[in-house]
This record gives structure tokens, C-alpha cells and sequence, in this order.
């Protein structure tokens, strides 16, 4: 199955840049590094103490990607490992505000990594489009920004705003009126939670933030509650599973809530997350979960469906990708 889980057409609605500069990406951005220097400073140990651990591994790559030819490099490689898995629709995100510490603004970034993004997608025969992540840690305004960013160029490619980063640590308070105007405004969003939290910041992200997704949600089955209403209003969970062992959300993938979430009935898609610092790209996703849950292709292509299904694509291009899977699908089973 292994052959036929690389070639099978993939969706992928959660994999941030700056966590997926592979050795080629970044030995461009630093030239001469050796691939132990790599490792040690771009993946992140296979156990992370939490998320805040995980999250402390992403600051060599942010430090490299502060100019507009190293965010061309790091999105030029991401696309590249997508069109690797066979990935034909991906929407990737990332922080703006991370990016301007030699003095890029917020739009310069933004428009670098569109330009980039579609160059590179279009070379690759893929589509992608970008979602802008807003920070726990971030402020009110900053927030604001972030929201009026995903405004401003959702004509050019941007699809959604997010909330990332350290759910267990800092609170929504500061967050509520940006996904407000979000909302207001006819945006899309989706928040992480229910990552380094329980179910209960599943349900306060869902009473809030007017999400459509939730960035992995992988402890709503912790509430049966929370789990009835993830599914009865249709919440689509962006599932990743190996960041989650690597975070210790699960001590190792067969204690993954992903087969409860699936027994409810519950819309999900399997994502990398992180493809440097956790180390896996989605076909390696995708082995692993039928290995350990015995899942068939059909469960596989099912999750892709499911991912269409949520994304934020237009319309002509969702019903390109179904046919591709269509023709994948008939094709397998033969
Ligand atoms: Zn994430």
C-alpha cells in the first residue's frame, strides 16, 4: 500500500511555514550547515516536554526568514515537499507579524508569500492558498491587524484567519473582537484549541470565535458533550497526528482520539502540522495512521474528501480536485 499512499491525491489544510523548512530549504538559507546542525537546530526532539517546548523550536527558522528572499525560500520548499506527497489543494499559513523584525511590514510579507506561493504552486501544478495566523500571545491590536490583513488580500489569495500557538498559557480575552470583525465581515475563520487544552477550549473557541475548523480539537472527545456539538454543527477538525505525540497530547499514536472522533462521526482531515520540526510529511502521515488503525485507502481518501469539503477553495476548484480523486479512486479498485 505504501506505493499507492504516495501517488493517492492529497489535501492539506494544516502545515505552517515556518515550521516546515526541510535540510534543501534551509541549507539555502544557511549555507554549509551540515545535516546534524539541521537536525538539531530545525527538528524538534521526538518528545516535547508540551507545546510550549515545540513552540521554542521554531525560532531558528524564524530567525532565518526576516527578508523577502528567505520567505521566497521557505515557501518555495514547502510547496516543493507538497507537490512531493502528492498534495494537489494545501492552504498554508503562517504569522505576518513574525516576519518583520529587519523591517519588512506586515503587507510586504503578506505580498512576498502570495507572489511566492502562487509562482511556485503554478510551477508545481498544485493549488494553494494562505491563511494568516493572529497569536495567543498577541494583543488586541495586533490581533486587529492581523484580521484587517486577511480583509485586505482576500481577493489575492488569502483565505482565512487563525488563532495559533500557546493555547495553555494565554487566554482568548484578547482575541474575541478581532474574530468578531472577522465575522462581521463575512471572513473565514478557524482557531487552534483543544491542543494543549481540554474540551473546554474547544467549547469556549466555538461560543466565541465563529469558527468553521478547529486546528487539531483532538481533546473534544474528552466531553462528550463538546464532541456532540463538534459534530452536530458540522465543526471540521484539522487533525495532526504525530505533532500531537511529539506536543505528548498522546503518549503514542494508538492512544490517538482520531478513531473516537471518526466513530462519531466527526469531519476531519490529517495534516503534517510541522514537516521540519516534527519531521513527517503527509504520505509518512498517512502510512502511519493505516498502519496503526488499519485504515483502508478508502478512510484515506474519505479524510481528503473531508478536507475538500472544508477548505476554502472556489468552487470550480473543489469539483477539479473531487474528479481527481474520483479518477484515483476507480482506478484502485480495479
Ligand atoms: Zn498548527
Amino acid at each position: 500500500m505504501r506505493n499507492t499512499l504516495h501517488s493517492m491525491p492529497k489535501v492539506e489544510l494544516h502545515t505552517h511555514i515556518d515550521c516546515s523548512l526541510d535540510f534543501k530549504t534551509a541549507s539555502l538559507l544557511q549555507p554549509g550547515m551540515s545535516f546534524a546542525e539541521y537536525k538539531e537546530a530545525f527538528v524538534g526532539p521526538e518528545k516535547c516536554k508540551d507545546l510550549v517546548q515545540f513552540l521554542q523550536c521554531i525560532d531558528p527558522a524564524l530567525a532565518l526568514m526576516q527578508t523577502r528572499l528567505a520567505l521566497q525560500v521557505s515557501v518555495d520548499g514547502l510547496i516543493r515537499q507538497l507537490a512531493a506527497d502528492n498534495v494537489l489543494y494545501a492552504e498554508i499559513r503562517f504569522a505576518p507579524h513574525l516576519h518583520t523584525q529587519n523591517g519588512l511590514r506586515p503587507e510586504e510579507v503578506v505580498e512576498t508569500v502570495l507572489a511566492q506561493m502562487f509562482e511556485s504552486s503554478e510551477r508545481e501544478g498544485i493549488y494553494c492558498r494562505l491563511i494568516l495566523c493572529t497569536l495567543r500571545d498577541f494583543n488586541k491590536e495586533q490581533s486587529y491587524e492581523v484580521t484587517d490583513l486577511v480583509a485586505r488580500y482576500q481577493t489575492q489569495g488569502v483565505v482565512a484567519l487563525d488563532l495559533a500557538a500557546d493555547e495553555a498559557n494565554f487566554p482568548l480575552d484578547e482575541h474575541i473582537a478581532a474574530f468578531r470583525r472577522a465575522n462581521t465581515l463575512g471572513l473565514n475563520t478557524i482557531a487552534h484549541a483543544g491542543e494543549a487544552r481540554g474540551a473546554d477550549s474547544v467549547l469556549e473557541t466555538l461560543e466565541n470565535l465563529g469558527v468553521s475548523r478547529i486546528g487539531h480539537g483532538v481533546r473534544s472527545v474528552e466531553d462528550p458533550r463538546v464532541l456532540e456539538r463538534v459534530v452536530k454543527e458540522g465543526i471540521h477538525l484539522e487533525v495532526c497526528p504525530t505533532c500531537n505525540i511529539q506536543t505528548d497530547i498522546f503518549p503514542e499514536l494508538k492512544d490517538h482520539s482520531l478513531v473516537q472522533l471518526k466513530q462519531a462521526g466527526v469531519k476531519f482531515s490529517l495534516n503534517t502540522d510541522a514537516r521540519a520540526t516534527t519531521g513527517v510529511s503527509l504520505t509518512e502521515e498517512y502510512e502511519r495512521v493505516a498502519h496503526t488503525f488499519d485504515w483502508t485507502e478508502q478512510d484515506l481518501l474519505t479524510s481528503s474528501r473531508m478536507a475538500l469539503d472544508a477548505s476554502f477553495a472556489p468552487d470550480d476548484v473543489k469539483q477539479s480536485i473531487q474528479e481527481k480523486l474520483e479518477v484515483f479512486e476507480a482506478a484502485s479498485v480495479e
